[in-house]
């Protein structure tokens, strides 16, 4: 089994990631949870352009990916579990743990330093919520994430066919959470004990500031009820809640060529400097 999952991680990965983008899309066709307010084609233009530019920077500059480091890592006993004798579950359980906390650390760090706020903005910064919005990053972030990734699986020592499952869950997690599609409210609630839901994650891409800053969580839902930056739901409602920035509400932000200077141009006084602390 762990030799398949590493024989094949990339077609793992692949095929898991496109059954994700497919199930979802016919999943908000059939039961969209909000009224979309522009233009289809104009946001899944810029959207997905900027994801096949982040997909080929990103294997430019890691061409191993956090699989492939791992297994560097096993050749130079280097990290935790590669040092340690400690039976494969444990050596999971933990690796898996960590990854996700890695994840919700480099988040969370993404709105509270405001040179990282900058890359960030640009995937907060769509004026609508559906699936393609898990996609859309600046290629710096992107860059930014897999470094923060790969320095945690090194550490760890995290086994290399744990990591490229770690890698198809939070794709397919980044796809389904932002989901523009109805789940009953029963089994939201049920989900959440487990994974991240649509729901869950929407609260994060409100305008409201403090509504923001909460449910940083990537696949788990754990670390933000540890930490303290669980909200249950928008103030305003599912429907009523304003999404995107509150300082961006120009529809230049759709386009490829905003999102990608978008780092670079002036911030609103009062937002940059409650970022820099
Ligand atoms: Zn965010």
């Amino acid at each position: 089994m762990i030799d398949f999952i590493l024989a094949n991680e990339r077609e793992i990965y692949s095929v898991s990631y496109f059954l994700a983008l497919t199930a979802v899309a016919v999943w908000e066709m059939a039961a969209p949870r909000r009224a979309l307010t522009q233009s289809l084609k104009r946001r899944w233009t810029g959207n997905f352009a900027i994801t096949i530019l982040d997909i080929i920077v990103i294997r430019l500059v890691f061409p191993m990916a956090a699989v492939g480091m791992a297994l560097l890592a096993e050749d130079w006993r280097f990290g935790l579990f590669n040092l340690i004798n400690a039976p494969f579950w444990i050596a999971a359980v933990v690796s898996i743990l960590a990854i996700d906390f890695a994840r919700y650390l480099q988040h969370f760090l993404l709105h509270h330093w405001s040179p990282l706020w900058r890359l960030h903005r640009v995937h907060h910064a769509d004026l609508d919520y559906d699936f393609t919005v898990g996609l859309r990053f600046h290629p710096l972030e992107g860059l930014y994430s897999m470094g923060f990734v790969v320095a945690a699986v090194m550490l760890v020592g995290a086994p290399p066919a744990v990591v490229a499952l770690m890698e198809a869950a939070t794709a397919i997690s980044g796809v389904f959470v932002h989901a523009n599609a109805r789940l009953p409210l029963g089994l939201d609630r049920l989900l959440r004990t487990l994974i991240v839901t649509p729901d869950m994650h929407r609260v994060h891409h409100s305008t409201a500031r403090v509504e923001q800053d909460s449910n940083y969580g990537a696949v788990f839902p754990f670390w933000d009820k540890l930490m303290q930056t669980y909200r249950p739901q928008p103030a305003a409602g599912h429907q009523g809640m304003s999404l995107g920035l509150p300082e961006m509400r120009d529809e230049q932000c759709l386009g490829l060529s905003w999102m990608l200077t978008a780092p670079f141009l002036p911030q609103p006084q009062n937002r940059a400097a409650e970022r820099s602390s």
